[in-house]
């Protein structure tokens, strides 16, 4: 079907694209694995072609107040400065209007494979009614109308450029259903012969529950895209009531796939007619390992980097390299939040760092949540704390956390520290996955459809702590490449005693493994950090996945 894989190119569609921290065009974990499927797919000489939004206005930048209120603020930049216009625009009918799209090219090159060009959809273009001009301005904005003109933008111009460019597309791939217009416009260009569209077609989903799929009523859909679709096929494959992105996608593509296998099942129980497929996410490697790992591996294991399964030699590596490369990012993260916050860590004392979008479900809180049992283990074993996450600007779940870990902060001032770095980024993330000691993550199960933060650990000799759900339930192999906190998803356990657990375990093991494990018997602390190296890192990584979809999905 592919033929040519040389001629042919496979074109991946994402609402958001991490690739440079100073190109702010990502809110978190689905804009960063974007961002790493890119630069896996240049090494690994794929022939890719990526489209995403320009998001001058970015997300959003976030201070916070002494009580830990997040006040938002737009986060522009000018891609002017970076990059260069593609030769051609497009056009599509929107709300009435035609809207005129460009786009800014970022080529980026591997040093050792190929080049990934990726188009920034662009509506701010002169002639442009002053409203569409914004369309492009800010990344997951609150408004339904402004949202569904996005993925219009994302999907239906995106598809008109790489045509307007002169690229042949084997293979459309949509990461999340943001992205899923594509196949509409491709439908109409196949003359609504559905079969031809799925064969084009690669769906990823990102979202284990339903409530959380874009939604969004005829009332919007009718007048801003009637003019470019007949309503009624689009009722067809995307919903009588509402259309539901995540439907139409999985309509519309013959290769569908979750992004962990327990994601994958729950996506089954939701769409029980489709045969999903799990192709695990992972990190580019690369990437997210920091220096100091960089000059040991490259040191024992050479090759790793464009190869990382040799991680799996990690055994080849002295005890004392590893706790020394590791100390080196400790400190590093110590400047950097002595930088930000005027606290001085303690580079000695056992370090737990928490970072990600700041959302309800991911109970960022939670450790903080009974005080007294945390202060019993600090009495013993000092403990230190690093949070980071931005919240959405509608999203009060997110904010009240945010506002939690302040409050505690407050109440433990004198007992441990506690600090809370501003705007979270990849930047941020690089320190702060490598600097501490411990990686934390308590989902709510099973909202957590993959999460990736905890293989950037891992390539960094990070332990993982974390609730057994998404990638977590493969990596963890208890004591050995971390730890569990609470019952695996496959047992069978009330609500409650579910919550019972998941705080017992976390206490417990934070007292009678983790902290006398780094305090006390420090060889098999960084036995630990090997197996997080060479049985999580060598396997959660974007080499692997990107071959999966080779395989699997872009050659079908
Ligand atoms: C990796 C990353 C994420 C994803 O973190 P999860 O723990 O997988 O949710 C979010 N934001 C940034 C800036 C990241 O680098």
């Amino acid at each position: 079907m592919v033929g040519s894989l040389t001629s042919n190119k496979i074109a991946y569609f994402s609402m958001e694209i991490g690739i440079r921290n100073d190109m702010h065009t990502y809110s978190g974990g689905l804009g960063v694995l974007a961002g790493d499927t890119i630069r896996s797919s240049a090494d690994l000489s794929v022939p890719m072609v990526a489209v995403t939004l320009v998001s001058r206005k970015g997300y959003l930048r976030q201070k916070l107040t002494a009580s830990g209120e997040q006040q938002e603020f737009p986060d522009e930049w000018d891609p002017s400065k970076l990059l260069d216009l593609a030769p051609k625009t497009v056009e599509v009918n929107l709300d009435k209007r035609v809207v005129k799209v460009q786009a800014w090219i970022y080529e980026h090159k591997s040093t050792i494979g190929g080049t990934v060009p990726i188009y920034f959809l662009d509506t701010d273009v002169a002639g442009n009614d002053p409203a569409d001009r914004a369309i492009t301005n800010t990344l997951y904005a609150s408004d339904d109308a402004y949202r569904i003109k996005q993925e219009a933008v994302l999907g239906v111009a995106g598809t008109r450029l790489l045509d307007a460019l002169g690229y042949k597309i084997s293979k459309y791939h949509m990461n999340e259903g943001h992205a899923a217009l594509l196949a509409l416009e491709l439908l109409q260009r196949y003359e609504y012969d559905v079969d031809k569209v799925r064969r084009r077609c690669v769906f990823t989903t990102h979202t284990p529950i339903e409530a959380a799929f874009d939604k969004w009523p005829y009332t919007l859909i009718e007048p801003i895209l009637g003019r470019e679709f007949p309503v009624q096929i689009i009722k067809e494959l995307g919903g009588e009531d509402k259309l539901n992105m995540t439907q139409l996608a999985f309509n519309l593509s013959g290769f569908q796939n979750g992004v962990t296998k327990a994601h994958t099942k729950y996506s089954m129980k939701l769409f029980p007619h489709y045969s999903i497929r799990a192709i695990t996410n992972g990190v580019h490697s690369n990437t997210w390992t920091s220096q100091s790992f960089h000059k040991i591996f490259d040191e024992y294991i050479p090759g790793w980097a464009s190869e990382p399964e040799l991680l799996v030699r990690i055994d080849k590596v002295p005890y004392c390299d590893i706790w020394n490369a590791h100390n080196v990012n400790k400190e590093n993260l110590a400047g950097f939040v002595k930088e930000k916050t005027g606290v001085e860590m303690d580079p000695e004392c056992l370090t737990f760092g928490f970072a990600r979008r700041a959302t309800g479900y991911k109970r960022a809180a939670l450790v903080l949540s009974d005080i007294n049992r945390l202060r019993e283990v600090n009495k013993k074993y000092p403990l230190q704390f690093v949070f980071a996450g931005k919240a959405h600007t509608k999203d009060t779940s997110g904010k009240d956390a945010i506002k939690e870990i302040f409050w505690r902060k407050e109440e433990l001032k004198d007992e441990m520290k506690i600090v809370y770095l501003e705007n979270y980024d990849m930047d941020i993330a690089s320190k702060l996955v490598s600097g501490v000691d411990v990686w934390l993550n308590t989902p709510f199960p099973p909202m957590e459809a993959s999460g990736t933060s905890g293989m950037k650990a891992a390539h960094n000799g990070v332990v993982n702590f974390s609730v057994l759900d998404g990638w977590w339930i493969e990596g963890c192999i208890e004591g050995v490449t971390g730890w569990g906190i609470g019952p695996s998803p496959e047992e069978e356990v009330e609500e409650a005693e579910r919550r019972k657990r998941e705080l017992d375990d976390l206490y417990n093991k934070l007292k009678y493994i983790i902290a006398p494990k780094f305090y006390e018997d420090k060889d098999s602390w960084i036995r630990l950090m090997k197996g997080s190296i060479g049985k999580v890192a060598y396997y959660f990584n974007t080499h692997r996945m990107m071959r999966r979809y080779i395989t699997d999905a872009y050659l079908g």
